[in-house]
C-alpha cells in the first residue's frame, strides 16, 4: 500500500478523490463528517508546501443541475477545512483547468460536481484522463466510493506515476485487514438488519475467518424457522431456509460457532406503541411478531461479545428505530464498548449498525466505524475494489 505519510508533496499539484457527498436540506449541509474525514489528508499535502485540487460527487444529478452544484457545500468546506477553498465552474472545462493552472502552492481549488458528466459514472477513459492533466499526484481518500469503478475513482489512476492511499482509505483498509486477515482470536462477527439474503455473501466470506458468528435481528427467524420453531408473523424469508441451514452446517464443519436468539420481545403490530411481550424464539404465538432481543438472549450475547478479541459488527439485532424496542441493540453496542475497553479491536460497518452506534453515541468507544456503507460491505465479501486495485497497479 502506497501511503502519503512518507512522501513529500512540497510545489506538486495533486488532486484528491474525497467523498464529500453529504447530506443537504435546504442548502445547507446536515452531517460534514465526511468532509472532515478528508482534512488530515488535505492538511498533509498542504503543510508539505503541495496545493489541492478536491474532486468529488454529489448526489445524483442526470447532467448539470444547479441543486447538486458544489457551490451549495462550498462554504461548509471552508469551514470545515479552515481554509479558503477555490471554486471551479465547470469540471474539465476552461474555469477548472485555468483554476487548475493557476493554483499556487497551499491553495485548495474544489472542482464542480463530476457527476454532471455522465462519463464520470461510465468510466470514460479521456474523461479521466483530462481530469488528470490538472495534477501531478493522484490520492484517494474516498472510501465510500472505492466499490465504484468510476473515472476519478478507478480509471484515473493509470495515468498518475505517483499515486497514494489516502489517510482515510488507509485506515478503512487497515480495520477490515484487522478482522479479516490478522485479527487476534476469539474473532466474532455479529450479523443482524432485516434480512438474510443481503448477508450471505458475507457469510460465505468470514466463516473462513471468524471462531463465532452471533445472528441476531430479523435474519434470525429464517434460521429458526428452517430448524423447524415457530415464529409466529415475524419477519422471514422462506425461500432461503436451505441456505441458512447449510451455513449451519457449514459453520460445524469449520467449528464456527453460531448463536442464535433464546427470547425475543414481540408485538402485534410493527409500530413503537404496539403492546410487547416476551416468548422464547422458537414459539411465537401466530400473531406475534420478534421486534428485539429479550433479556437472556442479550445476556448470552453479551458473554461471548466480552470474551472476544475482534469483533466485527453488522446489523442491528432488533428494531432500533423504534425506542421500545432499541434496547437490545443498544445493550450489545455497549457490550462491544465494553469489551472494547478491555483490549478487544472492534470494527462497526455497514449502514444500519453504524447509525445504531451513532444514535447511541458509542463512535468513540468502538475502535472504528467505517465511513462506507457498499464498499464496505463489498469489502466484507472479500471483493478487492476498483478504487483500490486501482491504486495498486
Ligand atoms: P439491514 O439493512 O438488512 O441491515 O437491516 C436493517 C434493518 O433491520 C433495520 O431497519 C431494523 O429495523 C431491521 N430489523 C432488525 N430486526 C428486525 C426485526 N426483528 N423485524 C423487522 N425488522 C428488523
Amino acid at each position: 500500500m502506497k501511503t502519503i505519510d512518507k512522501f513529500d508533496f512540497n510545489k506538486k499539484k495533486v488532486i484528491i478523490r474525497v467523498d464529500f457527498n453529504v447530506p443537504i436540506e435546504n442548502n445547507i449541509v446536515t452531517d460534514n463528517s465526511r468532509i472532515l474525514a478528508a482534512k488530515n489528508t488535505i492538511d498533509k499535502v498542504l503543510d508539505d508546501g503541495g496545493s489541492c485540487i478536491l474532486i468529488s460527487h454529489l448526489g445524483r444529478p442526470k447532467g448539470f443541475d444547479i441543486n447538486f452544484s458544489m457551490s451549495i457545500i462550498h462554504s461548509e468546506v471552508e469551514k470545515v477545512l479552515s481554509r479558503k477553498v477555490i471554486l471551479s465552474k465547470d469540471v474539465i472545462g476552461e474555469d477548472a483547468l485555468n483554476k487548475s493552472n493557476n493554483l499556487l502552492q497551499g491553495q485548495i481549488l474544489l472542482i464542480e460536481n463530476l457527476r454532471f458528466h455522465p462519463e464520470e459514472v461510465s468510466g470514460e477513459i479521456n474523461f479521466a484522463k483530462k481530469l488528470s492533466s490538472m495534477a501531478d499526484c493522484y490520492i484517494n481518500d474516498a472510501f465510500g466510493t472505492a466499490h465504484r469503478a468510476h473515472a476519478s475513482t478507478a480509471v484515473i489512476a493509470q495515468f498518475f506515476k505517483e499515486k497514494f492511499f489516502g489517510l482515510l482509505l488507509q485506515k478503512e483498509v487497515n480495520s477490515i485487514d484487522k478482522v479479516m486477515k490478522n485479527g487476534e482470536k476469539p474473532i466474532l462477527a455479529i450479523l443482524g438488519g432485516a434480512k438474510i439474503s443481503s448477508k450471505i455473501p458475507i457469510v460465505n466470506n468470514i466463516i473462513d475467518v471468524v471462531d463465532h458468528i452471533i445472528i441476531g435481528g430479523g435474519m434470525s427467524f429464517t434460521f429458526i424457522k428452517a430448524l423447524g420453531g415457530k415464529i409466529g408473523s415475524s419477519i422471514c424469508e422462506d425461500e432461503m431456509m436451505p441456505i441458512a441451514l447449510k451455513i449451519l452446517k457449514t459453520a460445524k464443519n469449520k467449528n464456527v460457532k453460531i448463536h442464535l436468539p433464546s427470547d425475543v420481545i414481540c408485538s402485534k403490530e410493527f409500530s413503537n406503541e404496539s403492546e410487547s411481550k416476551t416468548f422464547e424464539i422458537s414459539n411465537i404465538p401466530n400473531d406475534f411478531q420478534g421486534m428485539d432481543a429479550g433479556r437472556k438472549t442479550i445476556e448470552n450475547f453479551y458473554e461471548i461479545v466480552i470474551k472476544s478479541k475482534t469483533i466485527l459488527w453488522n446489523g442491528p439485532v432488533g428494531v432500533f428505530e423504534f425506542s421500545n424496542f432499541s434496547n437490545g441493540t443498544k445493550q450489545l453496542g455497549n457490550a462491544i464498548a465494553k469489551s472494547t475497553a478491555e483490549g478487544a479491536f472492534s470494527l462497526v460497518g455497514g449502514g444500519d449498525s453504524v447509525a445504531a452506534v451513532k444514535k447511541f453515541g458509542l463512535q468513540s468507544k468502538v475502535s472504528y466505524v467505517s465511513t462506507g456503507g457498499g464498499a464496505m460491505l463489498e469489502s466484507l465479501e472479500g471483493k478487492i475494489l476498483p478504487g483500490i486495485k486501482a491504486l495498486q497497479n
